[in-house]
């Protein structure tokens, strides 16, 4: 069989303490804050021809802290806040697991909490992606080796907890950037 040449390249983003500001288990609209580099970041990475895909642990589902729909709700709010700035993301991908849940429907060892790399396999998938020319952007270890796991470069990121991981990240060589426009940049080569 002919090897098929995948035709795009995607930006993974992690959602909270990347995309917005980390509000330990967001669930309402009104828990939603846009860092304010985000929108550079977007329009920057649009204009670079990347599709623009988060991929996000909502663990708080299994955990009975809120249910499936306020992960929505909050996207919702994400994708009305953005189209201000007439800006779009692709498509968003969660996970609602938790090994270790209290909500028995989720509560399994899944294939897409990361770090594993479910949901960026389910992205390539859908958006016909090249992972070796797709990037992904995080705030903890466990984003950064889901991109590992798929494939794909990453990104770590100090806003939200990356200043947790910085010890770590120096350890295992990941590139670290201030916050999302600084990593967008530096993988686009842009300034
Ligand atoms: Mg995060
Ligand atoms: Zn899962």
């Amino acid at each position: 069989m002919k090897k098929e040449l995948k035709k795009n390249k995607a930006c993974f983003l992690d959602r909270d303490g990347v995309l917005i500001e980390e509000g330990n288990y967001i669930s309402s609209p009104s828990d939603v804050s846009i860092f304010h580099e985000t929108i550079q970041a977007l329009k920057i990475l649009r204009k670079n021809g990347f599709k623009i895909i988060v991929i996000t642990n909502q663990g708080g589902v299994a955990k009975g802290y809120y249910k499936e729909k306020s992960i929505l709700d909050v996207h919702r709010e994400i994708d009305r806040q953005l189209a201000t700035a007439k800006l779009k993301i692709d498509k968003y991908y969660y996970c609602p697991h938790h090994p270790e849940g209290t909500v028995k429907k989720y509560s399994i060892a899944c294939r897409c909490r990361k770090p594993a790399p479910g949901l960026i396999f389910n992205a390539a998938k859908d958006f016909d992606i090249d992972l070796s020319k797709s990037f992904l952007i995080g705030d903890k270890i466990s984003d950064i080796e889901a991109a590992q796991n798929a494939g794909c470069s990453a990104i770590l990121v100090k806003t939200g907890h990356g200043q947790e991981h910085i010890g770590e990240a120096e350890t295992k060589n990941i590139i670290m950037t201030k916050n999302i426009l600084e990593a967008v940049k530096l993988f686009t080569n842009s300034n």
